[in-house]
C-alpha cells in the first residue's frame, strides 16, 4: 500500500476516476483527472484502466511537469491540465471524453444557453478547435475556450472542467454533459429558444442575491 502526505488524494482520485466510468464519462482508461495540492499536482497515469488503477498509481508532478514522486507515466493530458492550474486558481481539473460532448462538439462551436444552469459554469460553453491529444497546441486552446468559463469543449475530443476542489470539478463535467444531451434533445425537436445575456444575468445576479442572503444568516446567528 502505498503511503505519502498525500493518500487522501491518492485514494479520492481512483474513486472519481472509476466514476468516471459509472457516470459514462469515459471508458477505459481515456479521460484523466488531477487535485493540486500546494505546489505540486496528482494527476491520473496513462494507459491503466481505471477498473484496475491502485492509489500507488497516482504520479505526483510539480508545476514544471516534472516527475516528483512514484506511480506510472503521468497522463498525457499533463500540459492541459498545468496550463488550467497556471492560469486559473482551480484545486482540481476533470478531462472527460463523454458522448453528447463529443458529438456535439463535431457540428457546433458552442453550447448555447439552452438552461438557466449553465450560469454555474460561467455562461455558453465554447468548443476548442481541434488539434491532437497531449500537444501544447491542446493546453492552449483549451486555456483559451476556458476564458471566463469553468469548462470547455475540445473538439473531437471531449471536454474540460475545473473547480476549487475535485468534486466541484467533478460535478461541472456532469453538468456539461447534462446540458449537451439536453440541447440534442431540443434540436430534434425544432430550432431550440436560447436564453438571452439579459436573462442569464438575472438569473446570476439572483443566484448570488440568494447567497448573500445564507451568508447573512450564517453571520448573525448567535
Ligand atoms: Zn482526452
Amino acid at each position: 500500500m502505498y503511503r505519502d502526505d498525500h493518500d487522501g488524494h491518492r485514494e479520492r482520485l481512483v474513486r472519481y476516476c472509476n466514476r468516471l466510468l459509472d457516470d459514462g464519462l469515459a471508458i477505459g482508461s481515456a479521460g484523466n483527472i488531477s487535485v493540486r495540492a500546494g505546489d505540486e499536482v496528482l494527476i491520473s497515469p496513462s494507459g491503466i484502466p481505471y477498473r484496475d488503477m491502485d492509489p500507488g498509481d497516482i504520479c505526483v508532478i510539480g508545476m514544471d511537469g516534472t516527475q516528483r514522486g512514484g506511480g506510472g507515466e503521468p497522463s498525457s493530458e499533463t500540459p492541459m491540465h498545468l496550463a488550467v492550474y497556471a492560469g486559473t486558481g482551480a484545486g482540481a481539473v476533470v478531462h472527460t471524453h463523454s458522448p453528447e460532448v463529443i458529438a456535439l462538439s463535431a457540428v457546433c462551436d458552442e453550447l448555447p444557453a439552452i438552461h438557466y444552469a449553465i450560469t454555474g459554469l460561467g455562461g455558453p460553453v465554447r468548443v476548442a478547435r481541434y488539434t491532437r491529444f497531449g500537444s501544447e497546441d491542446l493546453a492552449r486552446a483549451a486555456t483559451e475556450a476556458l476564458d471566463g468559463r469553468s469548462a470547455a469543449i475540445l473538439q473531437n475530443h471531449g471536454a474540460i472542467s475545473y473547480g476549487g476542489s475535485l468534486g466541484e470539478a467533478y460535478d461541472r463535467a456532469l453538468l456539461l454533459e447534462w446540458l449537451a444531451q439536453v440541447h440534442r434533445l431540443a434540436c430534434s425537436r425544432g430550432e431550440p429558444r436560447i436564453l438571452t445575456d439579459a436573462e442569464l444575468a438575472e438569473v446570476t445576479a439572483e443566484i448570488r442575491r440568494r447567497r448573500y442572503g445564507e451568508a447573512r444568516q450564517r453571520a448573525d446567528r448567535p
